[in-house]
Formats: structure tokens, sequence, C-alpha cells
């Protein structure tokens, strides 16, 4: 049975391979210079490991959505994801992407970025992590940094006021370092 995955709120154990993320190793890989194919090869592994796994098909145009959005650490809107699908044959009908893009983000291998009203692809997917995502204005990178002590704060805050969260997307725009060299 396949269900909506939220990996903030639905852990799930470090099922896909044996605990040494890359992405836990250098949460700021968005903003440096490092082997990106090996990386995102990695992640675009540990998606197929999981959906295999859970019984989550990774049909073609769902695994092209997931390579596109691993291309670079950067949001990208569902229109540019369209775009590349409907270069490669996928078809230009815009449900083909929103359908793959909600998939990805069911199963917990991309994010919303809703600041961008675009979509990142998850470095730790399978893995339990409550993000924050750091936005570069500019160039559209984004980085997942570790946030679970904003969240526990968070959820403090909204219990003293009796609300319960049910999701919560932390988002913080600025310059990555780059573009603040660039600036
Ligand atoms: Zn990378
Ligand atoms: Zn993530
Ligand atoms: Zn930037």
């Amino acid at each position: 049975m396949t269900r909506p995955h939220d990996p903030a709120h639905d852990p799930v154990p470090h099922a896909a391979h044996d605990g040494d993320c890359t992405a836990c190793a250098a949460p700021d890989a968005a903003f440096s210079r490092h082997d990106h194919a090996a990386c995102s090869a990695d992640v675009l592994a540990r998606a197929e490991v999981l959906s295999r796994a859970s019984g989550a098909r990774l049909t073609p145009v769902r695994r092209r959505a997931l390579e596109i959005l691993l291309a670079a650490h950067r949001a990208v809107g569902a229109y540019d994801v369209l775009q590349q699908l409907a270069a490669d044959g996928f078809g230009n009908q815009p449900p083909v992407a929103y359908r793959a893009l909600d998939f990805l983000v069911e199963q917990g291998f991309a994010h919303r970025v809703d600041r961008l009203n675009a979509f990142v692809a998850c470095m730790h997917p399978g893995e339990a992590h409550a993000p924050a995502f750091l936005i570069c204005r500019t160039c559209h990178a984004v980085a997942e940094a570790p946030a679970s002590a904003v969240r526990s704060a968070l959820d403090k805050a909204a219990v003293t006021v009796g609300f319960q969260v049910e999701r919560a997307s932390i988002e913080a725009m600025g310059l990555c370092p780059q573009c603040q060299v660039a600036a």
C-alpha cells in the first residue's frame, strides 16, 4: 500500500542507504562547489530504492521530472519542468508536469517552495528531516538547513495559544554566498 508521505511529520528510517547521507554530511552543498553529478546520482538512486520498497511507481515521466529538479540545487517552476518534459517528448499538457510533481512531493522526493511557487528536489529522500529552506532570491539556489530546533520552538509557541500545527514550511529568502560576492 502506498500513502502520501510527509517526511517532516511521518519519519521513516534510513531504509535506502547505510546512513552516510552525503546531503547530511554537506548541508551547504547547494551553495558550494562539489561533485554534483555524484550528488544527484546518489539522490536519484535513493529515490529508486525507496520507490521499489514502497511500491510507488517511478514512471519514466516522474523519474525525468526528478532528474530535471536534480539538475541543480535550484527551485524550478512547474512551467519550466513542463517545458523540459515537452522537449523530451512527454507532451506539453500542464497536467503532465503537475501530476509528476505532485507524485514527487507526496513521496518526499521533492519539496514545494511556496515563496517561489516552485519545486526543489529533496536531498534527503526517505529520511526524517524538518528542514528550513534557505532560498537565494537572485539565483534561486535552495539549501535545506536542519531546523528541528526551529520546529519545536514553533510547536511550543502554537501550544501556548492552543493551536495544533498540522504542517509548517519554514522558508527564508536572502542571498547565497556567490550572489553576496556578486552584489
Ligand atoms: Zn549537488
Ligand atoms: Zn528534504
Ligand atoms: Zn544565489
